[in-house]
């Protein structure tokens, strides 16, 4: 028998239960009992849902009170120093002060005697973020956490069959980093394999028969010495009991393949989703004994399965492998919304071409039923359902829009080239704005207010009339520019005080996007996004942004820019289609922003700023095909900012600070000016600037926009100075780092007067 399981469920809850009792917590208005309540219930409820969806395994240890790599790294004993109790175990109270810094810390700085929090970063080429465990030089493991035995009991003790899921010792060890002194983590592996061998002892003890050991870097291009490692720890582990599944995803095992396939382990979980080239391949690498996993249910994204296909696979998989056979999603699923049946306002429709992780647990029981019994009508039935909705969806008039597929094949390359090269624009930009040397601006927001964010729920709510609710942001919209005339600035904005979210805002106003109620994804803590959906072709019915910057423009003798996002960011906050490649998808969004970038010219506006935040972590997780999404991302953004005049000045704005691999791919992108984050790593990130000779204008964030500390004028000029070593002085701008809309009004105003002195006396400097 073909046997079904999960890799991981959503542990946020259908209502985001676990966030709402998470915040309560922290806010003192919820006690430990209470929120430990709520902790059981919502796994009660999810193995409950999966055991019902009909999944034969399931999933224990992927519930987190914060994150899973941090819930591991209190059952290793790895709490810094600065969190460790005085005396006795860790606690809850341990845990989330890690996550979070502990008083002072969350004020923004550590130097008041809180402790700062555990670096965050992303979890692969998720939008799940972890928590990044800290090893010291002499880092000493102990089994210090019984949280995944207690749950595993919790679980036996209410029936059902389950199947612990912990992260593998050298997926652990990556993710982590070496403080204090340098040295090499592998070193630590020795000492960390005996907590996993208790951690093994201690299931085995309790009857489990089957443990996941997720080794996700197994799809990552690894050092030479990692390679060996994995032989090295699986033959240690190999004497410990339980059988053991290793479990990777998110790409293909590729020179890993070999290596995976031989662990001397009972089971190898492939993600087929990501990579399906890797069967059937993969049945010729499998050693006889061992369990395969196929991961054919997709755990990234919110379209239902093509049953009949994927059936195909399982079935020639099963000739070969009989009983071996475990049939799951890619990936845990984590990283889906969980349950479909929750959305009460989608159409009917779009809704029957989705599913969430109830849903999809649904499919890969289904699937596995459909191995195990053929001739089952639920299962005939589920085929046949499957057929049809692939069938309509294929052909479905919503989705396909001819004018939008003409406009696209008549693209050609010059519509992805400015008329001029940057030499000759930047010498009519300079003489049509007229701008001081190191020019001053802000990156577009301005602090969103209580007070804008009730005007936008009053108008949603229908209580306040459009007219009132244009009105209350214009008068948004002249406070922000009255701000920036008495602050001296250069380069205006309007301050966004329309919109909610740089993506959701666009998405709404463009055809081919649906939206969710309840689609929340955990992306760290207790914080959640509701990515939009791409479910057709792409386009601007109309002018999105043109009436909000026209009228700003109209305030001020000063040049206002425009302030859009770019292609490859709309994208990568989405959900997007999986009937057509991803490239199209952001030349599809590329062609309706280019149309507003053109509006915008038309209406006056001499500078247009498009934002690409998410560039960066759009890179596919194996080297080898950074160029191919390089050379489609950049072509997409060119194509969006190439319709305009040399005259009018294209900047972009991208929020982070690894640089160097990729800034040959930025220069590409020709954009006239690039603001970028750089303060937190005091300009480090220039020196990808040094190697590179990057040709066009550049405004390195002179401060931290994240925390409300205000800088003086002293330690911007400084960092300006350093700058000015590596980039011409003519080349550069003055600008905080990010947008300003988590900040206050006072913090505000103050950092940018100071930033404004900052300029002049640069100015002074090099006149
Ligand atoms: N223009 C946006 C803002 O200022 C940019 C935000 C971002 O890149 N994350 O808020
Ligand atoms: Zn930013």
């Amino acid at each position: 028998m073909a046997l079904s399981h999960n890799l991981g469920f959503p542990r946020i809850g259908r209502d985001r239960e676990l966030k709402k009792a998470l915040e309560a917590y922290w806010r003192g208005e919820l006690s430990e009992v209470g929120l430990r309540s709520t902790g059981q219930q919502l796994r009660a409820t999810h193995w409950q849902v999966q055991k019902e969806a009909g999944i034969d395994l399931l999933p224990v240890g992927d519930f987190a009170w914060y994150d899973q790599v941090l819930t591991h790294s209190l059952m290793f004993g790895v709490i810094p120093e600065r969190f460790r109790p005085k005396s006795g175990k860790p606690t809850l109270e341990t845990l989330f002060a890690m996550a979070r810094g502990t008083v002072a810390a969350e004020h923004g700085s550590s130097c008041c005697g809180g402790a700062h929090a555990q670096e965050m970063t992303k979890w692969f080429d998720t939008n799940y973020h972890y928590l990044v465990p800290e090893f010291t030089r002499d880092q000493q493991f102990a089994l210090s956490w019984e949280q995944l035995f207690e749950e595993v009991k919790e679980a036996i003790a209410l029936g059902h069959n389950v199947k612990p899921v912990v992260i593998g010792p050298l997926t652990y060890l990556w993710l982590g980093k070496a403080k204090g002194e340098e040295f090499d983590r592998l070193e630590l592996l020795e000492s960390l394999l005996p907590v996993y061998g208790e951690v093994l002892q201690r299931l085995a003890g309790l009857g489990v028969e089957w443990v996941q050991i997720d080794e996700p870097i197994l799809s990552l291009d690894l050092p030479q010495d990692w390679k060996n490692a994995f032989e090295r720890a699986y033959n240690l582990l190999q004497r410990d009991p339980l059988k053991k599944l290793v479990a990777t995803y998110f790409a293909g095992l590729e020179d890993n393949l070999g290596l995976a396939a031989s662990l001397p382990v009972d089971g190898l979980h492939i993600d087929l989703v990501r990579a399906p080239e890797q069967f059937p391949g993969i049945l010729d690498r499998l050693p006889a004994y061992k369990v395969l996993s196929l991961g054919i249910v997709n755990g990234r994204n919110v379209w239902r399965t093509d049953l009949n296909q994927a059936l195909e696979i399982l079935q020639q998989a099963q000739e070969r492998l009989g009983d071996r056979l475990w049939v799951a999603p890619s990936c845990s699923l984590l990283h889906s919304p969980v349950d479909l049946g929750r959305e009460d306002r989608l159409d009917e429709e779009l809704k029957s071409w989705l599913a969430f992780a109830v849903q999809k647990c649904e499919e890969i029981a289904v699937l596995t039923l459909a191995l195990n019994d053929p001739n089952n009508s639920q299962v005939q039935a589920a085929l046949e359902l499957s057929r049809s909705v692939q069938a309509t969806r294929a052909a479905s008039p919503r989705i396909h829009k001819p004018e939008v597929q003409a406009r696209l094949a008549a693209v050609t390359a010059r519509d992805s080239q400015r008329h001029s090269p940057f030499e000759t624009r930047i010498k009519l930009q300079r003489e049509h704005l007229q701008l001081p040397l190191f020019p001053t601006t802000t990156i577009g927001s301005f602090p969103q207010t209580s007070a804008i964010r009730l005007a936008r729920q009053s108008f949603k709510a229908g209580k306040i009339s459009e007219a009132e609710y244009t009105e209350a942001m214009y008068s948004e919209i002249r406070h922000a520019v009255e701000v920036q005339e008495n602050l001296g600035l250069d380069v205006l904005v309007h301050g966004e005080a329309e919109r909610n979210d740089m993506v959701e805002y666009f998405a709404e106003q463009l055809d081919g996007y649906a939206f969710t109620r309840f689609g929340w994804v955990q992306s760290y803590g207790s914080r959640c996004v509701k990515p939009a959906v791409i479910y057709g072709d792409l386009s601007r019915p109309k002018a999105m942004t043109v009436e909000w910057i026209r009228y700003a423009q109209g305030l001020t003798n000063k040049v206002m820019k425009g302030m859009l996002t770019g292609p490859v960011t709309m994208l990568m906050w989405s959900f997007p289609r999986d009937d057509i490649s991803r490239e199209q998808q952001a030349r599809q969004l590329a062609l309706a922003i280019r149309d507003e970038v053109v509006d915008l010219e038309r209406a006056g506006i001499r500078i247009v700023q498009i934002d690409e935040a998410a560039f960066r972590e759009g890179l596919p997780l194996r080297k080898a095909q950074w160029n191919n999404y390089l050379n489609w991302a950049t072509e997409a953004f060119r194509l969006c900012a190439s319709g305009v005049a040399d005259e009018t000045q294209i900047h972009t704005h991208m929020c982070y600070s690894e640089f160097n691999d990729v800034i040959e791919s930025i220069a590409a992108m020709d954009a006239d000016v690039i603001t970028i984050e750089t303060s937190r790593s005091d300009m480090e990130l220039l020196d990808a600037f040094e190697a590179f000779d990057y040709p066009n204008e550049i405004g390195p964030g002179v401060y931290d926009i994240h925390s409300p500390r205000v800088p003086d004028t002293r330690e911007m000029v400084q960092l300006l100075r350093k700058a000015a070593r590596r980039i011409p002085a003519q080349r550069l701008w003055v600008n905080p780092d990010c947008g300003l809309k988590t900040r206050g009004w006072a913090e505000t105003e103050a950092a940018l007067v100071n930033m404004v002195v900052a300029a002049q006396t640069l100015r002074k400097e090099f006149a």
